[in-house]
């Protein structure tokens, strides 16, 4: 290894411990031409900073042990988990940018039309080496810690890039037998599109060959309140003639939750994680005791 790689092997290295330090259950490293081949112009790294180099992902924990096993489902949500993988993610631009002297800019991963976003940041994750996609709606699930929360931000500082895993995390072992057995595996279980769910797929040779998830299905049924539940009621507001049921509709019990979740961006996210409760991997770390 050459003087310079060992330097930048040596920044790699400090520059995840940071992120680690920060609140990220793990942190990953992508090369920003790795995006190249999987997406088109206009939701590459470049795209978003000239110069771009590397793109540094951060995964953060998801809901607590405890609130994994809360008997009520909506309480996961509405404690929210979002954040710990954003913070991990300013932190190491702010140190890339005054101790390395190198752009840093958070990834944009909020869709700004339909559901595409600018950035994957699921893309990120697998290319940084942290999971691969799963047939429970198509989650990245980390080998260790199942599912995680993204995030990520892209440098002009080059670093030493992680690979995509060789190994994928979803079929895990005990859902091929299952599979073998029944036809089915648990998270197809939880929400067999046949039966009115969202999710549908075939394994075979061990391994996902064919994957279906319905989208829209989920947001109705997982994302209750939320941007649509919003515009829904507004729409239903603005079109009532009669004074009384406009203000009944106004401080009803949905639409006051609604406007939380614009507030608050927190019930927002998800109220169902029954695919992923089900889930094998990462069950150690949803257990704990
Ligand atoms: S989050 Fe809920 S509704 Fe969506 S796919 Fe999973 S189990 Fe089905
Ligand atoms: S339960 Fe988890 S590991 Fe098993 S098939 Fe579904 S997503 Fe994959």
């Amino acid at each position: 290894m050459s003087d310079s790689d060992k330097t930048i092997a040596a920044i790699t290295q400090s520059i995840k411990e940071v992120g680690l330090k920060a609140g990220a259950k793990v942190v990953g490293i992508a090369a920003a031409d790795a995006f190249n081949s999987y997406v088109p112009q206009g939701h590459r790294p470049e795209d978003f900073l000239p110069g771009a180099k590397s793109v540094i992902v951060a995964g953060g924990d998801g809901p607590t042990a405890g609130a994994w096993h809360a008997p009520d489902h909506d309480v996961i949500e509405n404690i929210g988990y979002d954040l710990r993988e954003n913070v991990a993610v300013h932190v190491m631009a702010d140190l890339i940018e005054q101790k390395y002297g190198y752009y840093a800019i958070q990834a944009p991963a909020r869709e700004v039309s339909g559901h595409t976003p600018p950035m994957s940041m699921m893309l990120a994750a697998v290319l940084a080496g942290l999971g691969t996609r799963s047939l429970a709606a198509n989650i990245i699930l980390h080998p260790e810690y199942g599912m995680l929360y993204y995030a990520a931000l892209i440098t002009t500082l080059p670093l030493q890039p992680d690979h995509i895993l060789e190994k994928d995390v979803c079929p895990a072992p005990s859902c091929v037998t299952m599979w073998e057995r029944f036809g089915t595996t648990p998270c197809l279980s939880a929400c067999p599109s046949s039966q009115g769910g969202c999710l549908d797929g075939k394994i075979a040779g061990g391994k996902i060959v064919e994957n279906f998830y319905d989208r829209e299905r989920c947001h109705a049924r997982a994302q209750t309140y939320g941007a649509g539940s919003f515009q829904k009621v507004l729409l239903e507001i603005v079109n009532e003639e009669d004074p009384e049921r406009r203000k009944t509709l106004i401080y009803s019990d949905f639409f006051t939750r609604s406007v939380e979740a614009l507030a608050y961006y927190k019930e927002s996210i998800a109220q169902c994680f029954e695919c992923i409760r089900v889930c094998p991997v990462g069950m150690k770390q949803r257990a704990k005791m």
